[in-house]
């Protein structure tokens, strides 16, 4: 959690730094709402989670003296209560095994790496892991998903470059349903620049996985890159679209600035969270703690 913290730091300080200069006021003017708006807007919390911390703040301490403490507490009581809301682990659950869940996200967002970390964590809960590298675009891809499959000690169903992602998943599943599997976890291609090509393969690669067992995909997590800021937030827009998302994993939450993004995912979209991403080793990924992220934020 230091770790998470230190993450942290610096989306905090920002926050924390937007909000200072505006409370030095005192009396809870509708000019200083103003202001805490803006500031909150700015900090990459979103338009309406800025618009909901002021509605609180308006009607709770309007026209009165404040502290900066006591805007906080609004503050940081709001963010958990948002962030409450779409805190939800990624349980291991589906009968018939395997549970297959599908990782989507940009290049770059860090994918590959996300995999790795969920794989490490249901290891660590004792389950039966395999890789499927569904990324047949990239080579680099398939060459970093193995590279993760022997650290971690985890077999990975490959195919070669240009090949079909659905078959790589169809050959994997039936190894997985063979020897006892719990969780296969498949990589994707991550050409946004693409869409309507990485619209059919992504329908391809479901099609095929709902023939082999109705329910899959059970999980489809859309990984998304916290320094994109905003731009995080059109790329679950698009994914919906693409390939439709039942939960999220942000990553690089360590040492961006622009962690507020986490809020107005959460506020905007109302998916599941299920992790975070704060570094690039496969222990650092951290459960999704509302009231303790909306401390260290506020
Ligand atoms: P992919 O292209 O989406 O599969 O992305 P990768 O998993 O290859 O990650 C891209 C880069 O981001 C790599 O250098 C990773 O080590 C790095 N990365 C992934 N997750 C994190 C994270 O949570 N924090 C930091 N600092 N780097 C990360």
């Amino acid at each position: 959690s230091d770790k998470l913290r230190l993450g942290f730091s610096k989306t905090s300080s920002r926050l924390t730094g937007n909000l200072a200069g505006i409370l030095g006021a005192g009396r809870l003017t509708d000019a200083a709402l103003d202001d805490i708006e803006d500031a909150l807007i700015v900090s990459d919390l979103g338009p309406s989670t800025a618009a909901r911390i002021r509605e609180k703040l308006a009607t709770e301490k309007f026209d009165r003296d404040v502290t900066e403490e006591d805007i906080r507490a609004v503050v940081e009581r709001e963010i958990a209560a948002i962030l409450g809301e779409v805190a939800e682990p990624l349980e291991i659950d589906a009968f018939p095994r395997p549970q297959v869940i599908l990782v989507i996200g940009v290049n770059g967002s860090g994918k590959t790496t996300t995999i790795a970390k969920l794989a490490h964590l249901f290891q660590e809960e004792d389950y039966g892991v395999m890789l499927a590298a569904g990324d047949t675009f990239r080579a680099a891809a398939i060459g970093q998903l193995k590279i993760w499959a022997e650290r971690l000690n985890v077999p990975i169903v490959t195919g070669p470059e240009g090949g079909d992602a659905a078959s790589i998943v169809f050959d994997a599943v039936k190894q997985a349903t063979e020897t006892g599997i719990d969780v296969l976890i498949v990589d994707t291609a991550g050409r946004l620049q693409n869409k309507r090509e990485l619209m059919d393969e992504l329908a391809k690669v479901r099609r095929v996985l709902g023939r082999l067992n109705p329910a899959a995909p059970h999980d489809v997590v859309l990984v998304l890159d916290a320094t994109n800021g905003q731009n995080a937030l059109s790329q679950i827009e698009t994914f919906k679209e693409v390939a439709g998302v039942s939960g999220l994993i942000m990553t690089k939450l360590d040492g961006t600035a622009r962690g507020g993004v986490l809020v107005a995912a959460a506020e905007k979209f109302q998916l599941p969270i299920h992790a975070i991403g704060v570094g690039e080793q496969m222990d650092d990924l951290r459960p999704f703690d509302p009231g303790f992220l909306a401390k260290i934020l506020a």
